[in-house]
């Protein structure tokens, strides 16, 4: 399949609605063309098709989630398991009806205080949505994303769009174009490739099903935040906590089994062996010192992933771009600097990182 590449950096920086007044005619001629090509996107979207589009957090794989056929596209292009379920984009808080039967006070609230934004809502699923979208389960996930090539794409195709990240299933998730085109090109219809994602993490995924609002996925939305926003205790899923994979045939396991089906499965793996230091932040740094050279003797190429103690967002919006560089540069082994789990954004990197290293944790 030969894939179409269109170019929408230039949404980014305009606001679409205005773009008509503005005075700079080039600017405007440059906003009109990036319109035509999100025609063209919405256009496949309505066809049944794929095409890989910028949010704010990482990349998204798009298809029309009412279409059962197009949301198994996603499936294959991606080699998804059929149990992931996948989260459903809308571009208007209005278009929500369409997805779910009844809206709480509360519901209304989050999406009140946090949309457009990086927090995905889990509800009860009305029987319009395909089974195939939501993996068998009665629920679906919902977010409106913050990005104006998206919003432009999900209201021009006039549906709600499916869309996981747009990375093959286990690798990291996209977070610039060429990332997209690595993964994707060949496989799907079209990429808009905009500019790299703000955020760099995907959302956080947060459960209204039940009585307490309940965080299945980690995200820059912290249950700090939610928590002012509704005045009311937010949980974390218990498995969040465990320091291993938690798809296991144990009972114990079982017991625990996730919420969200995608916790279980393998994620955002580099090709190199990922070692995560935890510890006091200079025994870390003396500890991949030495394990470095060690392994550097031994004829390894070993990469380092060592961010700022504090500077959790610039880790969130680096990590997924660290692991694909330092797989480009075709090192063996990576060591990682943990991070401060106590800091809400700290646990949701450091919640990636432990996936991506296979949860191998050395302790210093
Ligand atoms: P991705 O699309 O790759 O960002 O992954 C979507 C995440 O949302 C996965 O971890 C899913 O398990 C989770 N998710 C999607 N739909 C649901 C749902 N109905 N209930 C619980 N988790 C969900
Ligand atoms: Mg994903």
């Amino acid at each position: 399949m030969k894939t179409k590449i269109f170019d929408v950096k230039d949404l980014n920086k305009h606001n679409i609605e205005q773009s008509a007044v503005y005075d700079d005619a080039e600017a405007n001629e440059k906003v009109e063309a990036a319109l035509e090509k999100i025609d063209e996107a919405a256009q496949i979207i309505i066809d049944g098709g794929l095409v890989a589009f910028p949010t704010e957090t990482v990349y998204g794989l798009g298809a029309n989630a009412l279409v059962p056929e197009a949301v198994a596209k996603i499936f294959s292009a991606k080699g998804r398991p059929a149990d992931n379920p996948l989260i459903v984009h809308i571009a208007r808080a209005s278009n929500i009806g369409e997805l779910t039967p009844a809206l709480t006070p509360e519901i209304i609230r989050v999406i009140d205080n946090f949309w457009p934004g990086p927090l995905t809502i889990v509800l009860q699923k009305k029987a319009s949505v395909p089974d195939i979208t939501t993996g068998g389960l009665k629920t679906v996930a919902i977010r409106m994303p913050d990005d104006p090539a998206a919003l432009e794409l999900i209201k021009k195709a006039g549906c709600p769009v499916a869309a996981p990240s747009a990375n093959v299933s286990g690798r990291p998730s996209p977070t610039k174009g060429e990332h997209v085109i690595e993964d994707m090109d060949g496989k799907i219809d079209a990429i808009l490739i905009g500019n790299d994602c703000r955020i760099g993490i995907e959302s956080t995924v947060l459960d209204l099903t039940g009585d307490i609002p309940t965080i299945l996925r980690p995200g820059i939305i912290t249950a700090e935040n939610i928590e002012a926003a509704i005045g009311k205790k937010v949980e974390m899923d218990p498995t969040l906590n465990h320091r291993k994979n938690s798809f296991s045939d144990s009972e114990d396991e079982k017991n625990l089994a996730p919420k969200s089906p995608g916790m279980k499965y393998k994620h955002y793996a580099p090709k190199a062996e990922m070692i995560i230091i935890e510890g006091q932040r200079d025994k870390v740094k003396s500890e991949i010192e030495r394990l470095k050279a060690l392994n550097e003797k031994l004829g390894l190429k070993v990469g380092i992933i060592l961010f700022e103690e504090k500077a959790f967002i610039e880790a969130a919006h680096e990590f997924f771009a660290r692991l694909r560089d330092l797989d480009d540069e075709g090192v063996n082994l990576i060591l990682a600097g943990a991070l401060s789990e106590s800091d809400g954004v700290g646990f949701a990197v450091m919640n990636r990182m432990l996936k991506s290293a296979g949860y191998h944790i050395a302790k210093v």
